[in-house]
């Protein structure tokens, strides 16, 4: 198969496998090649050339190695193909295509080095046929204009909302998660999860966190003079994990807005995170250090296995709620609840199960010794300045021995 129209860009700083690649390309036809010596060149040669539809990239490069390079790339939101290529062994290659895939950029495939010219032309090959990858909501969150979202942030348009979460054995109410909302015209036809999902494309992501975190510290201050010190969940993005500095970052944030370490939860989504890519697993770790606990968050929906699980710092599992909606009516729902809960409670780690709704569910979820729970049934989220009579109306509830619904 011909490839005339498509331009192609070779990232490597070994010239002799740059020009190997190079050379292969056009005997396969491919319109043009233009090579890059480092991240950083290659970067700007994507920026300014707009017609490069495929990207051939190494990992281990100086200045910005190959998987920076492909958070860049995503940036971009352009439809550029990659390939990904290495002599650094399959797991680092397996990891750089997760993380790839993880920002909906299409990856043509991976390959050891020298590349052999039928693989090659069986990658080039497969550019026709590949849709780029898409999470639900992508389209919606495509429509989203990230100057709004700024000037929701600007303009007080941003607010976040709480959810407590209950204690099953003894029904107290024991921590919040945080959520974002947005108040803007322009926002008003899209859930906050569409918005966050379009914030995670750019660097907006990590703005919303930081005004996320003022308003927490300023509401954790109000919740303590009415004695209340809930453990607050926060949902982190993988951008935040892929990030080396993020650690002191969000230390200085914490220290700054005087909260502790010790009662914040960062919620690292399952589906988002390569679990055993290096970065992740550093950052994770260095905020362990730090004294944060972790949750994986939506668990069940990703493909996280049991040593990886190992090798993050999780202090708690969060039974994704697809699974809790259909626990009372699905075998299969309720097998895969009951041994999450189980295996969580073998690696050591709190169980929550999220997007509780019905007494009968509430039910089910204690007879399988989940420790926390989170949803409507027992509150909505709510502006941060509710909870305290929230939490006393529960406690009167609960001291009543009433419903626990709110
Ligand atoms: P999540 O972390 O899985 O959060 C739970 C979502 O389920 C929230 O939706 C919450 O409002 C909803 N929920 C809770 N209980 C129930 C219930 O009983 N029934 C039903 N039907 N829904 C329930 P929300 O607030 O729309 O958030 C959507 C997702 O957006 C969150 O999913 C989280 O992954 C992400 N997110 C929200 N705020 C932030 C943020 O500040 N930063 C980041 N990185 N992600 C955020
Ligand atoms: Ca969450």
């Amino acid at each position: 198969m011909k490839h005339l129209q498509l331009r192609a860009l070779v990232a490597d700083d070994d010239p002799l496998s740059r020009g190997i690649v190079a050379e292969q390309l056009l005997r396969l036809r491919v319109g043009s090649v233009t090579t890059a010596a480092s991240g950083n060149a290659a970067l700007q040669i994507l920026q300014q050339d707009k017609s490069i539809g495929l990207l051939v990239t190494d990992l281990k490069m100086p200045d910005m190695d190959g998987i920076a390079l492909l958070g860049r790339l995503a940036t971009l939101n352009r439809p550029i193909s990659v390939i990904i290529m290495s002599a650094l062994g399959d797991k680092i290659l397996r990891a750089a295509e997760m993380i790839g895939l993880g920002h909906h950029l299409r990856i043509l495939g991976v390959s050891g080095k020298p590349v052999r010219l039928q693989r090659l032309r069986d990658m080039l090959d497969r550019s026709e046929n590949i849709p780029p990858p898409k999470r639900p909501g992508d389209d919606r969150a495509a429509t989203i204009d990230p100057g709004q979202i700024r000037e929701a942030l600007a303009d007080g348009g941003y607010y976040i909302v709480v959810q407590p979460e209950i204690e099953a054995r003894s029904g107290r109410f024991i921590g919040v998660e945080v959520l974002s909302r947005f108040n803007h015209e322009g926002l008003a036809r899209f859930t906050p999860g569409d918005i966050i999902l379009s914030a995670e494309q750019s660097s907006l992501i990590h703005d919303i966190l930081g005004h996320t975190l003022k308003q927490v510290g300023r509401a954790s201050r109000a919740w303590r003079r009415a004695g209340l010190n809930p453990t607050v969940s926060i949902n982190l993005s993988h951008r935040n994990l892929a990030d080396p500095d993020f650690p002191e970052w969000f230390g200085g944030q914490i220290a700054l807005h005087a909260l502790s370490p010790a009662d914040i939860i960062l919620e690292i989504t399952e589906t988002a995170v390569p679990l055993n890519e290096t970065t992740n697993l550093e950052v994770a770790h260095r905020l362990g250090l730090q004294g944060f606990k972790l949750a994986i968050d939506d668990y069940g929906t990703g493909h996280a296995n049991l040593q990886q699980l190992q090798n993050m710092p999780f202090h708690q599992l969060k039974v994704d709620k697809s699974f809790v909606d259909n626990i009372e009516h699905s075998f299969d729902a309720r097998t895969i609840v009951s041994s999450s809960l189980q295996m969580a409670r073998n690696l050591g780690l709190k169980t929550v199960a999220e997007g509780v709704e019905q007494a009968a569910q509430d039910r089910l979820l204690r007879d399988m010794g989940c420790d926390l729970m989170q949803g409507y049934y027992y509150a909505r989220p709510m502006p941060a300045d509710q909870l305290a009579d929230w939490a006393l109306a529960h406690r009167a509830r609960h001291q009543r021995g009433g419903s626990q619904a709110a």
